[in-house]
């Protein structure tokens, strides 16, 4: 294969990737689309002019949706959510988190907030957002502040919609340069072509011309009379054949020229077009590797578990090595949450997933499945194996020492172990851990529980 085939191989390579990383753009996309339908739909009920902003919303989520199109409808909400007639906020109470029954009734709210916060992908700004709101409903506990909250969560939604159509339009622009390079290429080619056939036909012609200039000279010589004759017409058809080569050498050095100048042009568009494309892949490497973390704690999310689950799983059932999956959840966490508020509540999580990454080994793996809950995969471990080393992360956990307002606060996990048997898929492995996590609550928590 030729180096320009090769080079037009490399490209359209580039060409597929990025149509692929456009299609999970756009699956994200109808993820968030889905997302806000939800919640419009959550929303409704509260008043006719706030019902048909909504609607109208939800209508246009089935449709291509411009930047400008989502600033129009969530100009549409802000002022429907004006002329609702909510209740006014009661006063702000203080800072302090105290326990408070009433928080019981924003416990919905935040519970959908924090989901809304594991599942968007990370997003600078977004997550301090989200978290704010969250703080805000802990404070206020505000239900009668449906409206402003609402507002808050479409700006997010808008943001990541507007990020959404931003990449894509530049991951758009970025193949339609590739493409128009593509067809300069192309162009190039053509013309070495074209430039080749030109200098044949040249050679070709000087030849007809030199034979001719050589048959003139046969033909005179036999008509000459004087030496001085013969040497003048020789002279003549000597000068009129270096014209001809002259003339064939010039157009030769300008076509060499043209050629030299064309082909650095071409070279240097290929090296930027390189260095483009290898930005590009780092700012999508980086974007994705962004995406399989949890903000929160660091550890991978679980889209990354599910992903390496989907591996060790297939490289279980062709080596048939132990694999272990343990589901892990804080205990009465909902009580530290409601004691000491929901920093202190991330505080745990980080602490818990801080203590579960160290314990396991290189080729293991801890993930955050959501609020409190973590997963592990533990590669070659036995039951038994899996067992006593949950055992000494749980009492490792357990005697931790946690200080909120100066006071220790015990904080205690339970596991749910299954070790991959004959017949198991990761769903039914995933259901018999979480039974055994299930006994291990149900038998007074801090403890762990092999299915
Ligand atoms: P159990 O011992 O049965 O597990 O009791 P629990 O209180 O832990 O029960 P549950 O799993 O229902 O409670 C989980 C709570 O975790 C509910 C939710 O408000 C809270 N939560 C979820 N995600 C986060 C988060 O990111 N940060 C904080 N602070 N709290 C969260
Ligand atoms: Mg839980
Ligand atoms: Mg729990």
């Amino acid at each position: 294969m030729s180096e320009d085939e090769q080079r037009k191989l490399k490209y359209l390579d580039v060409i597929r990737e990025l149509e692929r990383e456009l299609d999970q753009r756009r699956e994200a996309e109808t993820a968030l689309r889905k997302l806000a339908e939800r919640l419009g739909r959550c929303a409704q009920g509260r008043s006719p002019v706030l019902d048909q902003a909504l609607g109208e919303i939800i209508s246009s989520l089935g449709t291509q949706l411009e930047p400008a199109r989502v600033e129009a409808l969530t100009a549409r909400l802000q002022t429907a959510l004006r002329d609702v007639d909510l209740p006014d906020a009661p006063p702000s109470s203080s800072l302090d988190d105290a326990p408070d029954p009433s928080r019981a009734a924003t416990a919905a709210p935040t519970a959908f907030l924090e989901a809304l916060q594991d599942r968007l992908p990370a997003v600078p700004g977004l997550r301090g957002e989200l978290e704010s709101l969250i703080e805000r409903l802990e404070r206020d506990q505000a239900p009668a502040d449906w409206g402003l909250m609402l507002n808050g969560v479409a700006n997010v939604l808008k943001e990541q919609c507007l990020r959404a159509q931003r990449e894509r339009h530049e991951l758009e622009s970025f193949l339609k340069e590739i493409t128009d390079r593509l067809g300069e290429f192309d162009a190039y080619l053509t013309g070495q072509n074209n430039d080749m056939d030109a200098s044949r036909q040249e050679g070709v012609s000087l030849e007809t011309r030199i034979q001719g200039e050589v048959r003139e000279l046969q033909t005179g010589m036999a008509r000459v009379g004087s030496l001085d004759e013969l040497r003048t017409m020789v002279s003549l058809r000597l000068d009129a054949i270096g014209d001809h080569v002259r003339s064939f050498r010039e157009a030769d050095e300008r076509r060499c020229e043209d050629y030299r100048t064309r082909a650095e042009r071409m070279r240097a568009r290929i090296v930027q077009l390189e260095h483009e494309a290898q930005g590009l892949r780092r700012t999508m490497d980086d974007e994705r590797k962004q995406a399989l973390i949890d903000q929160l704690t660091g550890v991978p999310n679980r889209q990354a578990f599910d992903e390496r689950l989907a591996q060790e799983y297939s490289r279980w059932k062709r080596f048939n090595t132990p694999l272990a999956l343990i589901m892990w959840d804080v205990d009465r966490f909902k009580l530290i949450n409601d004691s000491y508020g929901h920093k202190a509540g991330d505080k745990v999580i980080r602490a818990v997933a801080q203590k579960l990454k160290e314990r396991i080994r290189e080729t293991d793996m801890v993930a955050r499945y959501g609020g409190e809950e973590f997963v592990m995969l533990l590669t070659g471990a036995s039951g038994q194996d899996a067992l006593a080393i949950a055992e000494k992360i749980r009492a490792e956990i357990a005697g931790l020492g946690f200080h909120f307002r100066g006071e220790r606060v015990p904080i205690t996990i339970s596991a749910g172990i299954a070790l991959f048997a004959e017949g198991d898929t990761p769903e039914t492995a995933f259901d018999n851990a979480d039974r055994a996590l299930y006994e291990a609550k149900n038998t007074g928590r801090n403890r762990c529980v092999l299915h």
